[in-house]
């Protein structure tokens, strides 16, 4: 019992997430630069997603000694997430041409969508279309 006591406060909270899976693929980053680490609070939050925000989100431990190291490696991996996010957006997912065209939504339509569907509408509309096959999403 006293070294599960020493142990726990060994760990660090380094990043913190919405959901268990984010969580899950920060670990694997860390894994690969054999970084010891553990998910916390994931149990709650999956039972309950609104607890998500009360108890900070899952969050992503790692022993203090390798905190630094830990924090460099999930910035470099957030960035590729979002380099990754933003390509995947800039490229055609039905045929992977890229040079796609971004839709602009005019006014009225706008309008109409809100008005029919509410805010929530607006994430059936397509935003973007490939100048290679015609596909829009
Ligand atoms: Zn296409």
């Amino acid at each position: 019992m006293e070294d599960y006591q020493k142990n726990e406060s060994d760990w660090t909270v380094v990043d913190a997430f919405t959901n268990e899976i984010y969580a899950r693929l920060a670990q694997i980053a860390l894994d690969k630069e054999n970084i010891e680490s553990r998910i916390q609070d994931s149990y709650l939050v999956s039972v309950q997603p609104l607890f998500s925000q009360a108890v900070g989100g899952v969050k992503l431990l790692v022993k203090e000694t390798d905190e630094s190291q830990a924090k460099i490696i999930l910035q470099q991996y957030h960035e590729s997430e979002m380099r990754a996010a933003k390509e995947a957006e800039s490229q055609c997912p039905y045929c992977g041409a890229g040079h796609v065209r971004r839709l602009e939504l005019p006014g009225w339509q706008w309008l109409f969508i809100v008005a029919t569907l509410g805010i929530g509408g607006l994430i059936f509309y397509k935003k973007f279309e490939c100048p290679h096959c015609g596909h829009r999403w």
